[in-house]
Protein backbone atom coordinates (compact mmCIF):
# COMPACT_ATOMS: atom_id res chain seq x y z
CA UNK A 1 0.00 0.00 0.00
CA UNK A 2 1.01 3.37 -0.65
CA UNK A 3 1.75 6.12 1.96
CA UNK A 4 2.58 9.41 1.25
CA UNK A 5 3.64 12.41 3.82
CA UNK A 6 0.46 14.55 4.42
CA UNK A 7 1.12 17.83 5.00
CA UNK A 8 -1.80 18.56 7.52
CA UNK A 9 -1.79 15.43 9.95
CA UNK A 10 2.00 16.14 9.29
CA UNK A 11 2.65 12.43 8.99
CA UNK A 12 2.68 9.57 6.73
CA UNK A 13 -0.59 8.38 5.66
CA UNK A 14 -1.75 4.90 4.24
CA UNK A 15 -3.49 6.04 0.59
CA UNK A 16 -6.64 3.99 0.70
CA UNK A 17 -9.05 5.98 -1.79
CA UNK A 18 -12.87 6.76 -0.62
CA UNK A 19 -13.67 4.15 -3.29
CA UNK A 20 -11.36 1.06 -3.62
CA UNK A 21 -10.97 0.98 -7.58
CA UNK A 22 -10.52 4.75 -7.99
CA UNK A 23 -8.61 7.61 -6.80
CA UNK A 24 -9.79 11.23 -7.21
CA UNK A 25 -7.11 13.71 -7.21
CA UNK A 26 -6.41 17.24 -7.39
CA UNK A 27 -3.84 18.79 -8.99
CA UNK A 28 -2.73 22.67 -9.27
CA UNK A 29 -2.19 23.49 -12.92
CA UNK A 30 -0.35 26.79 -14.20
CA UNK A 31 -0.70 30.08 -14.86
CA UNK A 32 -0.87 30.43 -18.58
CA UNK A 33 1.46 33.59 -18.72
CA UNK A 34 4.57 32.27 -19.99
CA UNK A 35 6.78 29.05 -19.96
CA UNK A 36 7.09 26.54 -16.93
CA UNK A 37 10.17 26.03 -15.52
CA UNK A 38 11.63 22.94 -14.81
CA UNK A 39 11.24 23.90 -10.88
CA UNK A 40 7.27 24.08 -12.19
CA UNK A 41 7.41 21.14 -13.99
CA UNK A 42 8.88 18.94 -10.79
CA UNK A 43 5.48 19.94 -9.62
CA UNK A 44 3.62 18.75 -11.27
CA UNK A 45 5.17 15.27 -11.80
CA UNK A 46 4.08 14.97 -8.19
CA UNK A 47 0.42 14.06 -9.11
CA UNK A 48 2.18 11.43 -12.45
CA UNK A 49 4.03 9.57 -10.36
CA UNK A 50 1.79 9.01 -7.51
CA UNK A 51 -0.87 7.90 -10.31
CA UNK A 52 1.74 5.85 -11.84
CA UNK A 53 2.13 3.68 -8.05
CA UNK A 54 -1.29 3.38 -7.69
CA UNK A 55 -1.73 1.24 -11.06
CA UNK A 56 0.56 -0.69 -10.17
CA UNK A 57 -2.39 -1.50 -7.25
CA UNK A 58 -4.43 -1.67 -9.76
CA UNK A 59 -6.03 1.49 -8.64
CA UNK A 60 -7.48 4.04 -11.54
CA UNK A 61 -6.59 7.66 -10.78
CA UNK A 62 -8.82 10.61 -11.62
CA UNK A 63 -7.23 13.49 -11.93
CA UNK A 64 -8.18 17.55 -12.25
CA UNK A 65 -5.85 20.00 -12.95
CA UNK A 66 -7.23 23.21 -13.91
CA UNK A 67 -5.94 26.05 -16.23
CA UNK A 68 -5.60 29.29 -14.71
CA UNK A 69 -6.20 31.75 -17.82
CA UNK A 70 -7.52 34.75 -15.96
CA UNK A 71 -7.78 36.37 -12.15
CA UNK A 72 -3.51 35.37 -10.85
CA UNK A 73 -2.66 38.83 -10.38
CA UNK A 74 0.75 39.65 -9.77
CA UNK A 75 0.55 40.01 -5.90
CA UNK A 76 -2.54 38.02 -4.97
CA UNK A 77 -2.71 38.43 -1.43
CA UNK A 78 -4.49 41.36 -1.41
CA UNK A 79 -7.85 42.64 -3.35
CA UNK A 80 -6.97 45.16 -5.86
CA UNK A 81 -9.03 45.24 -8.96
CA UNK A 82 -6.47 47.44 -10.36
CA UNK A 83 -3.26 44.99 -9.81
CA UNK A 84 -1.92 43.57 -12.95
CA UNK A 85 -3.14 40.04 -14.03
CA UNK A 86 -0.60 38.14 -15.03
CA UNK A 87 -1.96 36.91 -18.59
CA UNK A 88 -3.18 40.49 -19.07
CA UNK A 89 0.15 41.90 -18.37
CA UNK A 90 1.92 39.43 -20.51
CA UNK A 91 -0.54 40.10 -23.39
CA UNK A 92 0.28 43.72 -23.06
CA UNK A 93 3.96 43.40 -23.15
CA UNK A 94 3.82 40.33 -26.44
CA UNK A 95 1.50 43.10 -27.95
CA UNK A 96 -1.25 40.29 -28.18
CA UNK A 97 -4.73 39.63 -26.67
CA UNK A 98 -5.03 37.82 -23.50
CA UNK A 99 -6.52 34.74 -24.80
CA UNK A 100 -3.89 34.03 -27.47
CA UNK A 101 -1.36 34.49 -25.06
CA UNK A 102 -2.97 32.11 -22.29
CA UNK A 103 -3.53 29.72 -24.92
CA UNK A 104 -0.22 29.48 -26.37
CA UNK A 105 1.48 29.22 -23.21
CA UNK A 106 -1.46 26.17 -22.64
CA UNK A 107 -0.33 25.04 -25.54
CA UNK A 108 3.40 25.06 -24.63
CA UNK A 109 2.78 23.59 -21.09
CA UNK A 110 0.91 20.67 -22.48
CA UNK A 111 4.37 19.89 -25.26
CA UNK A 112 6.14 20.03 -22.27
CA UNK A 113 4.57 17.81 -19.93
CA UNK A 114 3.83 15.34 -22.39
CA UNK A 115 7.57 15.24 -22.94
CA UNK A 116 8.54 14.42 -19.58
CA UNK A 117 5.75 11.76 -20.21
CA UNK A 118 3.65 13.40 -17.79
CA UNK A 119 -0.06 11.46 -18.20
CA UNK A 120 -2.75 13.83 -19.70
CA UNK A 121 -5.04 14.78 -16.83
CA UNK A 122 -8.89 13.11 -17.18
CA UNK A 123 -10.04 17.25 -16.62
CA UNK A 124 -8.26 20.50 -17.24
CA UNK A 125 -10.59 23.02 -16.92
CA UNK A 126 -9.75 26.13 -17.73
CA UNK A 127 -11.14 29.21 -15.50
CA UNK A 128 -12.57 31.61 -18.15
CA UNK A 129 -14.21 28.60 -18.83
CA UNK A 130 -15.62 27.96 -15.73
CA UNK A 131 -16.66 31.01 -14.76
CA UNK A 132 -20.45 29.72 -14.21
CA UNK A 133 -19.31 27.51 -11.47
CA UNK A 134 -17.31 30.09 -9.71
CA UNK A 135 -20.32 32.35 -9.72
CA UNK A 136 -22.37 29.63 -8.08
CA UNK A 137 -20.22 28.62 -5.40
CA UNK A 138 -19.65 32.09 -4.02
CA UNK A 139 -23.53 32.64 -4.38
CA UNK A 140 -23.94 29.57 -2.04
CA UNK A 141 -21.27 30.96 0.24
CA UNK A 142 -22.67 34.20 0.26
CA UNK A 143 -26.05 32.85 0.95
CA UNK A 144 -24.28 30.73 3.92
CA UNK A 145 -23.16 33.42 5.70
CA UNK A 146 -19.54 32.25 4.77
CA UNK A 147 -19.04 35.77 2.19
CA UNK A 148 -19.54 39.19 2.14
CA UNK A 149 -20.29 41.40 -1.21
CA UNK A 150 -19.21 45.20 -0.64
CA UNK A 151 -19.88 48.14 -2.75
CA UNK A 152 -17.63 47.71 -5.98
CA UNK A 153 -18.88 44.59 -6.43
CA UNK A 154 -16.15 42.81 -4.97
CA UNK A 155 -17.06 39.70 -2.56
CA UNK A 156 -14.59 38.37 0.06
CA UNK A 157 -14.69 35.31 1.76
CA UNK A 158 -14.92 35.99 6.02
CA UNK A 159 -11.77 34.07 7.41
CA UNK A 160 -13.61 33.98 11.01
CA UNK A 161 -16.67 32.02 9.56
CA UNK A 162 -13.73 29.27 9.35
CA UNK A 163 -12.47 28.03 12.26
CA UNK A 164 -10.22 25.59 11.47
CA UNK A 165 -8.45 27.98 8.92
CA UNK A 166 -4.79 27.16 9.01
CA UNK A 167 -4.47 23.82 9.39
CA UNK A 168 -2.59 23.19 6.62
CA UNK A 169 0.19 25.79 6.94
CA UNK A 170 0.33 26.31 10.84
CA UNK A 171 -0.60 29.54 10.13
CA UNK A 172 -3.80 30.40 12.32
CA UNK A 173 -6.13 33.15 12.18
CA UNK A 174 -4.96 35.06 14.91
CA UNK A 175 -1.79 34.75 14.27
CA UNK A 176 -1.50 36.22 10.88
CA UNK A 177 -0.41 40.07 10.98
CA UNK A 178 -2.20 42.72 8.69
CA UNK A 179 -1.29 42.37 4.89
CA UNK A 180 2.29 44.13 4.21
CA UNK A 181 0.52 46.81 1.81
CA UNK A 182 1.94 50.30 2.57
CA UNK A 183 -2.09 51.69 2.66
CA UNK A 184 -3.10 49.10 4.99
CA UNK A 185 -5.76 46.41 5.49
CA UNK A 186 -8.69 47.50 2.77
CA UNK A 187 -11.18 49.00 4.60
CA UNK A 188 -13.83 47.31 3.29
CA UNK A 189 -12.64 44.10 4.73
CA UNK A 190 -14.20 43.28 7.77
CA UNK A 191 -11.07 41.38 9.14
CA UNK A 192 -7.52 41.86 7.94
CA UNK A 193 -7.04 38.24 6.67
CA UNK A 194 -10.49 38.15 4.77
CA UNK A 195 -9.37 37.33 1.21
CA UNK A 196 -11.40 38.24 -2.54
CA UNK A 197 -13.71 35.38 -4.14
CA UNK A 198 -14.18 37.73 -6.89
CA UNK A 199 -13.13 41.26 -7.36
CA UNK A 200 -15.26 44.15 -9.02
CA UNK A 201 -13.59 45.62 -12.15
CA UNK A 202 -14.93 46.19 -15.94
CA UNK A 203 -11.14 45.74 -16.99
CA UNK A 204 -11.03 43.38 -19.76
CA UNK A 205 -11.80 39.69 -19.08
CA UNK A 206 -14.67 40.51 -16.48
CA UNK A 207 -18.04 38.91 -16.36
CA UNK A 208 -21.97 39.93 -15.22
CA UNK A 209 -22.64 38.67 -11.49
CA UNK A 210 -25.07 39.53 -9.69
CA UNK A 211 -22.82 41.70 -7.55
CA UNK A 212 -21.41 43.60 -10.74
CA UNK A 213 -19.08 43.44 -13.25
CA UNK A 214 -15.36 41.44 -12.15
CA UNK A 215 -13.64 38.83 -12.61
CA UNK A 216 -12.79 35.68 -9.89
CA UNK A 217 -10.25 35.55 -7.24
CA UNK A 218 -7.40 32.69 -7.93
CA UNK A 219 -8.49 30.29 -4.94
CA UNK A 220 -11.95 30.08 -5.96
CA UNK A 221 -11.33 28.58 -9.10
CA UNK A 222 -9.86 25.47 -7.44
CA UNK A 223 -12.77 25.00 -5.14
CA UNK A 224 -15.30 25.40 -8.10
CA UNK A 225 -13.66 23.19 -10.54
CA UNK A 226 -12.49 20.59 -7.65
CA UNK A 227 -15.89 20.02 -6.19
CA UNK A 228 -17.33 20.11 -10.04
CA UNK A 229 -15.33 17.57 -11.64
CA UNK A 230 -13.98 15.14 -8.68
CA UNK A 231 -17.09 15.33 -6.32
CA UNK A 232 -16.97 15.93 -1.96
CA UNK A 233 -14.80 13.72 -1.34
CA UNK A 234 -11.39 14.36 -3.14
CA UNK A 235 -8.30 11.53 -1.76
CA UNK A 236 -5.36 13.67 -2.67
CA UNK A 237 -4.60 17.14 -3.36
CA UNK A 238 -0.74 18.30 -4.65
CA UNK A 239 0.92 21.59 -5.18
CA UNK A 240 4.49 23.02 -5.21
CA UNK A 241 5.10 23.84 -1.19
CA UNK A 242 4.55 27.54 -1.50
CA UNK A 243 1.24 26.97 -2.41
CA UNK A 244 0.45 25.71 0.92
CA UNK A 245 -0.42 29.30 2.31
CA UNK A 246 -2.88 30.95 1.18
CA UNK A 247 -3.83 29.14 -1.88
CA UNK A 248 -4.47 26.06 0.07
CA UNK A 249 -5.72 27.45 2.71
CA UNK A 250 -8.27 29.62 0.91
CA UNK A 251 -8.98 27.06 -1.15
CA UNK A 252 -9.79 24.54 1.90
CA UNK A 253 -11.49 27.31 3.79
CA UNK A 254 -14.37 27.70 0.73
CA UNK A 255 -14.32 24.32 -0.19
CA UNK A 256 -15.14 22.87 3.41
CA UNK A 257 -17.30 25.68 4.09
CA UNK A 258 -19.57 24.71 1.36
CA UNK A 259 -20.80 21.20 1.89
CA UNK A 260 -19.74 21.14 5.59
CA UNK A 261 -16.59 18.77 5.99
CA UNK A 262 -13.45 18.12 4.55
CA UNK A 263 -13.67 18.03 0.95
CA UNK A 264 -9.66 16.69 0.75
CA UNK A 265 -8.46 14.09 2.78
CA UNK A 266 -4.36 14.61 1.74
CA UNK A 267 -2.69 17.26 1.10
CA UNK A 268 0.16 16.27 -0.20
CA UNK A 269 3.39 19.20 -1.49
CA UNK A 270 6.65 18.86 -3.17
CA UNK A 271 9.60 20.70 -2.78
CA UNK A 272 11.09 23.56 -4.57
CA UNK A 273 13.92 23.01 -7.00
CA UNK A 274 17.00 25.14 -6.94
CA UNK A 275 19.60 25.54 -9.66
CA UNK A 276 22.87 26.62 -9.16
CA UNK A 277 21.84 27.04 -5.70
CA UNK A 278 19.59 29.33 -5.71
CA UNK A 279 15.59 28.69 -6.19
CA UNK A 280 14.37 28.55 -9.75
CA UNK A 281 12.32 31.76 -9.77
CA UNK A 282 12.20 34.12 -12.70
CA UNK A 283 12.96 37.01 -10.04
CA UNK A 284 16.45 35.47 -9.29
CA UNK A 285 16.97 35.20 -13.14
CA UNK A 286 17.69 31.61 -12.58
CA UNK A 287 15.23 29.99 -14.81
CA UNK A 288 15.71 26.77 -17.01
CA UNK A 289 13.13 25.61 -19.45
CA UNK A 290 12.89 22.47 -20.87
CA UNK A 291 13.30 23.88 -24.32
CA UNK A 292 16.86 24.86 -22.69
CA UNK A 293 17.28 21.40 -21.55
CA UNK A 294 16.96 19.96 -25.17
CA UNK A 295 19.03 22.89 -26.80
CA UNK A 296 21.77 21.48 -24.87
CA UNK A 297 21.36 18.08 -26.81
CA UNK A 298 20.05 16.37 -23.86
CA UNK A 299 16.88 14.27 -23.92
CA UNK A 300 13.95 15.94 -22.40
CA UNK A 301 13.74 12.84 -20.14
CA UNK A 302 16.91 12.96 -18.22
CA UNK A 303 15.10 16.16 -16.69
CA UNK A 304 12.58 13.42 -15.34
CA UNK A 305 15.25 11.01 -14.34
CA UNK A 306 17.00 14.36 -12.17
CA UNK A 307 14.09 14.41 -10.90
CA UNK A 308 13.67 11.07 -9.83
CA UNK A 309 16.96 10.74 -8.08
CA UNK A 310 15.42 12.92 -5.18
CA UNK A 311 12.52 12.17 -3.50
CA UNK A 312 10.10 14.72 -3.87
CA UNK A 313 9.99 16.01 -0.65
CA UNK A 314 13.64 16.91 -1.11
CA UNK A 315 14.93 20.03 -2.49
CA UNK A 316 16.45 19.88 -5.00
CA UNK A 317 19.59 21.24 -6.25
CA UNK A 318 19.81 21.13 -10.09
CA UNK A 319 22.91 21.64 -12.30
CA UNK A 320 24.13 21.13 -15.93
CA UNK A 321 26.30 18.27 -14.58
CA UNK A 322 23.82 16.71 -12.91
CA UNK A 323 21.21 16.89 -15.94
CA UNK A 324 24.10 15.75 -17.74
CA UNK A 325 24.99 12.79 -15.75
CA UNK A 326 20.79 11.70 -15.82
CA UNK A 327 21.55 11.97 -19.72
CA UNK A 328 23.88 9.82 -19.77
CA UNK A 329 22.30 7.27 -16.92
CA UNK A 330 19.00 7.11 -19.26
CA UNK A 331 21.15 6.07 -22.52
CA UNK A 332 22.91 4.05 -20.64
CA UNK A 333 19.87 1.85 -19.82
CA UNK A 334 17.85 2.28 -22.71
CA UNK A 335 21.00 0.65 -24.57
CA UNK A 336 21.48 -2.03 -21.97
CA UNK A 337 17.47 -2.92 -22.10
CA UNK A 338 18.25 -3.07 -26.17
CA UNK A 339 21.28 -5.57 -25.39
CA UNK A 340 18.79 -7.71 -23.11
CA UNK A 341 16.33 -8.17 -25.60
CA UNK A 342 18.47 -10.26 -27.82
CA UNK A 343 18.44 -13.08 -25.39
CA UNK A 344 14.73 -14.44 -25.38
CA UNK A 345 12.25 -13.26 -22.24
CA UNK A 346 12.34 -14.67 -18.45
CA UNK A 347 10.01 -13.81 -15.72
CA UNK A 348 10.62 -10.81 -13.73
CA UNK A 349 13.49 -10.76 -11.04
CA UNK A 350 10.64 -10.57 -8.17
CA UNK A 351 13.23 -9.61 -5.72
CA UNK A 352 14.19 -6.68 -6.75
CA UNK A 353 10.91 -5.78 -8.33
CA UNK A 354 9.39 -5.96 -4.97
CA UNK A 355 12.26 -4.14 -3.12
CA UNK A 356 11.57 -0.88 -5.84
CA UNK A 357 7.68 -1.06 -5.18
CA UNK A 358 8.22 -1.16 -1.59
CA UNK A 359 10.61 1.64 -1.93
CA UNK A 360 7.70 3.54 -4.54
CA UNK A 361 5.40 2.86 -1.70
CA UNK A 362 7.42 4.26 1.06
CA UNK A 363 6.43 7.93 0.48
CA UNK A 364 7.76 7.76 -3.31
CA UNK A 365 11.18 6.64 -1.89
CA UNK A 366 12.42 6.74 -5.82
CA UNK A 367 16.07 7.72 -4.90
CA UNK A 368 16.19 4.17 -3.52
CA UNK A 369 14.13 2.72 -5.89
CA UNK A 370 17.14 3.46 -8.34
CA UNK A 371 19.45 2.52 -6.03
CA UNK A 372 18.17 -1.14 -6.39
CA UNK A 373 17.72 -0.83 -10.02
CA UNK A 374 21.78 -0.05 -10.38
CA UNK A 375 22.23 -2.68 -8.65
CA UNK A 376 20.52 -5.03 -10.56
CA UNK A 377 22.05 -3.68 -13.63
CA UNK A 378 25.07 -5.22 -12.54
CA UNK A 379 23.72 -8.10 -11.32
CA UNK A 380 25.11 -10.89 -13.70
CA UNK A 381 23.70 -13.41 -11.57
CA UNK A 382 20.44 -12.42 -13.07
CA UNK A 383 19.83 -13.40 -16.61
CA UNK A 384 19.82 -10.67 -19.81
CA UNK A 385 15.84 -11.87 -19.80
CA UNK A 386 14.99 -11.01 -16.48
CA UNK A 387 16.43 -8.36 -16.29
CA UNK A 388 14.98 -6.67 -19.29
CA UNK A 389 11.33 -7.46 -17.73
CA UNK A 390 12.51 -5.73 -14.70
CA UNK A 391 13.42 -2.76 -15.98
CA UNK A 392 10.48 -2.69 -18.66
CA UNK A 393 8.19 -3.74 -15.76
CA UNK A 394 9.55 -0.84 -13.47
CA UNK A 395 9.64 1.77 -16.34
CA UNK A 396 5.74 1.76 -15.86
CA UNK A 397 6.03 3.81 -13.13
CA UNK A 398 9.54 5.50 -13.86
CA UNK A 399 8.33 6.41 -17.48
CA UNK A 400 11.93 7.21 -19.13
CA UNK A 401 10.56 5.06 -21.55
CA UNK A 402 13.38 2.30 -21.31
CA UNK A 403 12.44 0.42 -24.24
CA UNK A 404 12.77 2.66 -27.14
CA UNK A 405 16.53 1.37 -28.36
CA UNK A 406 15.45 -2.21 -28.69
CA UNK A 407 15.41 -2.94 -32.44
CA UNK A 408 17.42 -0.36 -33.29
CA UNK A 409 20.72 -1.04 -35.05
CA UNK A 410 23.56 -0.25 -32.36
CA UNK A 411 24.80 2.86 -31.95
CA UNK A 412 28.56 3.08 -33.17
CA UNK A 413 30.39 5.57 -31.03
CA UNK A 414 31.61 8.57 -32.87
CA UNK A 415 34.79 10.43 -31.63
CA UNK A 416 34.10 14.25 -31.10
CA UNK A 417 36.51 16.31 -33.35
CA UNK A 418 40.11 16.74 -32.05
CA UNK A 419 39.77 13.13 -29.56
CA UNK A 420 41.75 10.96 -31.86
CA UNK A 421 44.43 13.63 -31.41
CA UNK A 422 44.28 13.69 -28.06
CA UNK A 423 44.05 9.83 -27.65
CA UNK A 424 47.11 9.64 -29.52
CA UNK A 425 48.94 11.83 -27.92
CA UNK A 426 48.18 10.18 -24.24
CA UNK A 427 49.14 7.01 -25.99
CA UNK A 428 52.64 9.00 -26.71
CA UNK A 429 53.04 10.33 -23.15
CA UNK A 430 52.08 6.94 -21.82
CA UNK A 431 54.57 5.25 -23.48
CA UNK A 432 57.16 7.83 -22.17
CA UNK A 433 56.25 7.50 -18.87
CA UNK A 434 54.86 11.05 -18.80
CA UNK A 435 52.11 10.71 -16.25
CA UNK A 436 51.52 14.49 -15.33
CA UNK A 437 50.80 14.64 -19.18
CA UNK A 438 48.97 11.37 -19.44
CA UNK A 439 46.36 12.48 -16.82
CA UNK A 440 45.98 16.06 -18.10
CA UNK A 441 45.13 14.43 -21.93
CA UNK A 442 42.70 12.22 -20.24
CA UNK A 443 40.78 15.29 -18.53
CA UNK A 444 40.71 17.57 -21.46
CA UNK A 445 39.15 14.11 -23.12
CA UNK A 446 36.42 13.91 -20.53
CA UNK A 447 35.57 17.40 -21.14
CA UNK A 448 34.93 16.31 -24.53
CA UNK A 449 32.48 13.34 -23.29
CA UNK A 450 35.43 10.50 -24.04
CA UNK A 451 36.18 8.45 -20.97
CA UNK A 452 39.22 6.62 -21.34
CA UNK A 453 40.21 3.20 -19.84
CA UNK A 454 43.67 1.89 -19.27
CA UNK A 455 43.56 -1.85 -19.98
CA UNK A 456 46.54 -4.54 -20.08
CA UNK A 457 46.15 -4.17 -23.87
CA UNK A 458 46.58 0.08 -23.91
CA UNK A 459 43.50 2.81 -23.34
CA UNK A 460 39.89 2.12 -24.84
CA UNK A 461 37.61 4.64 -24.91
CA UNK A 462 34.05 5.11 -24.37
P1 LIG B 1 3.44 29.34 -10.45
O1 LIG B 1 3.46 29.41 -11.96
O2 LIG B 1 4.44 30.20 -9.77
O3 LIG B 1 2.04 29.46 -9.92
O4 LIG B 1 3.90 27.86 -10.08
C1 LIG B 1 3.31 26.74 -10.63
C2 LIG B 1 3.67 25.52 -9.79
O5 LIG B 1 5.09 25.38 -9.72
C3 LIG B 1 3.20 25.62 -8.35
O6 LIG B 1 2.76 24.31 -7.94
C4 LIG B 1 4.43 26.04 -7.58
O7 LIG B 1 4.39 25.57 -6.26
C5 LIG B 1 5.51 25.34 -8.36
N1 LIG B 1 6.83 25.98 -8.27
C6 LIG B 1 7.16 27.28 -8.44
N2 LIG B 1 8.49 27.47 -8.33
C7 LIG B 1 9.05 26.25 -8.10
C8 LIG B 1 10.39 25.75 -7.92
N3 LIG B 1 11.47 26.53 -7.94
N4 LIG B 1 10.55 24.43 -7.74
C9 LIG B 1 9.48 23.58 -7.73
N5 LIG B 1 8.20 23.98 -7.90
C10 LIG B 1 7.98 25.30 -8.09
ZN1 LIG C 1 -4.94 25.66 -7.03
Amino acid sequence: MLRLYDTRSRQLEPIVPANARVLRMYTCGPTVYRYAHVGNLRSYLLSDLIRRVLEQHRVRSVVCQNITDVGHLVDDEEIDPTGEDKVLQQARREGRSALEIARFYEDAFRRDTSALNMRTPEHTPRATETIGLMIDLITKLIEMGHAYAVDDGSVFFDARSFPTYGEISGNRLDALKPGHRVEGVDPRKRFHADWALWKGSDREMTWETPWGRGFPGWHIECSAMSLRFLGEHIDIHTGGKDLRFPHHEDERAQSNASVGHDVVKHWVHGEHVLFDGRKMAKSTGNVVLLSDVEAAGLDPLAVRLAFLEHRYRQQLNLTWDTLHAADRTLRRWRQRVAEWAESPSEPIAAAYADRVQTAFDDDLDTPTALRVLRELERDETVSPGSRLETFLHLDHVLGLDLAVDIGKPPVVPVLPPGAAELLEARAQARAATDWAASDRLRDELASLGVKVIDTAEGQTWS
